[in-house]
C-alpha cells in the first residue's frame, strides 16, 4: 500500500559523532521548513538564517545521540542541541507550553545536517525579516525552483509579508559611521569588534587566493583580494560546501574575510585578537584547517588555516552592524558566485539555483543603485559649479 510507504531520513554533524536516522512516512514528506532571520538565530548559528525543519510529531531522538550534544536554552520553550565536538547544530526540542507540567514535546532538525534535501524538505520561505533591518538573506534568495518564497516580517502566516528590497526606515536615518562593528554570539561568550579597513589591512598575506575565486591558481603578488571597494570594505561571500554546511547545520553559510589586525577583543581596539578566547572551542576540520564555535550556544565563529594565519573567515551572523544583518558599510558581498555549488547541487538543486540567481540579481540592483547615487552626485556637483560661475 502506497500510504504505508516510508523513507529513511539520515542526519549527521561534521565529525560524525552525532549521526542519527529515522523512518518517516512518505505521505508526510516533504517536511515543512523555514529560514529564520531573527537576531537570536543569527547570533546562535553565525549565519544569516537558521534553517529549521519540522520533524514528524512522533519523532524523538535516541539517548545515545543526545549524549553527544550540548544543550542550549534558546528560549523557555526551545532547547537547541549542537555537537559538543564539532559545533554542528543538529536538533531543537520544542515545548508547546513552557509552564505546563507535561508539555507536548516536538523536535526540529537543522536542514544542513540532513543527508537529503530535495524530496525531503519543503522550504516555505523567510520569517522574522524585521530583525535584519536590511532584509538579510531574504533579498539573496527570493525564489527557490521558480517558486516565490514567503517573506514574513515576524511569525509565518501571522504577520505581514515584506517586499523584496524592504528596509527598516530607521536605517535611512543613520549617519555614515566608520566606528568598530560589534560582534557576538547568542550567549555573549564570544564577543569581538571589527575595525573598518585601513592601511594595515593590506599587511595580511595569503599564499592562496580566496575560495570565492577558484580560477586564480595562486597569489604570488599577494594581491589583497580580501579588500574591496577601493580598500574600504572587506570581502564577504556565501559558501555551500559540505564542510561548512555540516559544521554549522545550516544550508548556506556566509563568511567575511578579515585580517587579524582588524579584529580586537575590546571596543577600544587595545586587546589583540587571539584564536582562543571567551567560550570558543576549536575543531580541526581537515589538516591545518580549523573552525571555532561557541561551546555554550554553538555559534560558528571563525575559520582559519595554518598556512594563512593572519586572515580569518568571520561568521557574518555574529555581526551587530547598525545598518543591518548584511553589514554593508563594512562588507562588500560577492554576488557572482556561490562557493562550492558542486557540493550542494546534487542535494539541494533548487536552493543552489535560487541563491545563485537571487545573488546575481541582488548584485545588479545594488550596483545600479550605486551608479545612480554617483550620477546624482555628479549632477548636483555640476549644478553647484554652474552657480559659482
Ligand atoms: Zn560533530
Ligand atoms: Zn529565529
Ligand atoms: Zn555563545
Amino acid at each position: 500500500m502506497a500510504s504505508n510507504a516510508t523513507k529513511t531520513l539520515k542526519a549527521s554533524c561534521l565529525c560524525g559523532a552525532a549521526s542519527y536516522e529515522t523512518t518517516v512516512r512518505s505521505s508526510s514528506l516533504p517536511l515543512k521548513s523555514w529560514w529564520c532571520s531573527c537576531t537570536s538565530c543569527r547570533r546562535m548559528t553565525g549565519t544569516l538564517a537558521l534553517c529549521v525543519v519540522y520533524l514528524p510529531e512522533s519523532y524523538s531522538p535516541p539517548q545515545a545521540v543526545l549524549e553527544k550534544l550540548t544543550v542550549f536554552e534558546f528560549t523557555k520553550r526551545v532547547f537547541q542541541y549542537f555537537c559538543s565536538t564539532c559545533g554542528s547544530h543538529i536538533l531543537a526540542r520544542c515545548l508547546d507550553d513552557a509552564e505546563a507540567k507535561e508539555p507536548k514535546v516536538t523536535w526540529d532538525a537543522m536542514s544542513g545536517t540532513l543527508e537529503k534535501f530535495d524530496g525531503f524538505v519543503h522550504l516555505r520561505g523567510h520569517e522574522f525579516i524585521n530583525d535584519t533591518l536590511d532584509g538579510g538573506i531574504s533579498d539573496f534568495v527570493p525564489t527557490i525552483g521558480g517558486r516565490k518564497m514567503d517573506r514574513y516580517s515576524t511569525r509565518p502566516e501571522k504577520s505581514e509579508q515584506l517586499s523584496l528590497n524592504w528596509k527598516d526606515p530607521k536605517i535611512a536615518k543613520l549617519k555614515p559611521n566608520k566606528g568598530k562593528v560589534h560582534a557576538q554570539c547568542k550567549c555573549g561568550g564570544v564577543e569581538f569588534w571589527i575595525a573598518h579597513p585601513s592601511a594595515r589591512s593590506t599587511h595580511a598575506a595569503s599564499n592562496w587566493p580566496d575560495l570565492l575565486r577558484p580560477n586564480a591558481p595562486d597569489n604570488p603578488n599577494n594581491e589583497c583580494w580580501w579588500l574591496q571597494d577601493n580598500n574600504t570594505k572587506f570581502l564577504a561571500g556565501t559558501c555551500s560546501c559540505n564542510t561548512c554546511r555540516l559544521a554549522s547545520g545550516q544550508e548556506i553559510v556566509q563568511w567575511a574575510f578579515v585580517p587579524t589586525v582588524d579584529i580586537t577583543l575590546d571596543a577600544a581596539g587595545e586587546v589583540k585578537f587571539e584564536r582562543q578566547f571567551g567560550t570558543l572551542k576549536q575543531f580541526e576540520s581537515s589538516e591545518g584547517i580549523f573552525r571555532s564555535f561557541c561551546g555554550v550556544c554553538g555559534a560558528s565563529a571563525f575559520y582559519w588555516a595554518d598556512d594563512r594565519p593572519f586572515l580569518m573567515d568571520v561568521a557574518i551572523g555574529l555581526l551587530d552592524a547598525p545598518e543591518g544583518a548584511r553589514a554593508e558599510n563594512l562588507l562588500e558581498w560577492r554576488t557572482t558566485r556561490l562557493s562550492y555549488r558542486e557540493d550542494a547541487l546534487g542535494r539541494a538543486k533548487g536552493v543552489v539555483e535560487g541563491i545563485e540567481s537571487g545573488l546575481q540579481a541582488y548584485g545588479e540592483r545594488r550596483d545600479r543603485g550605486e551608479r545612480e547615487v554617483i550620477e546624482r552626485q555628479v549632477r548636483e556637483e555640476g549644478a553647484k559649479v554652474m552657480v559659482v560661475r
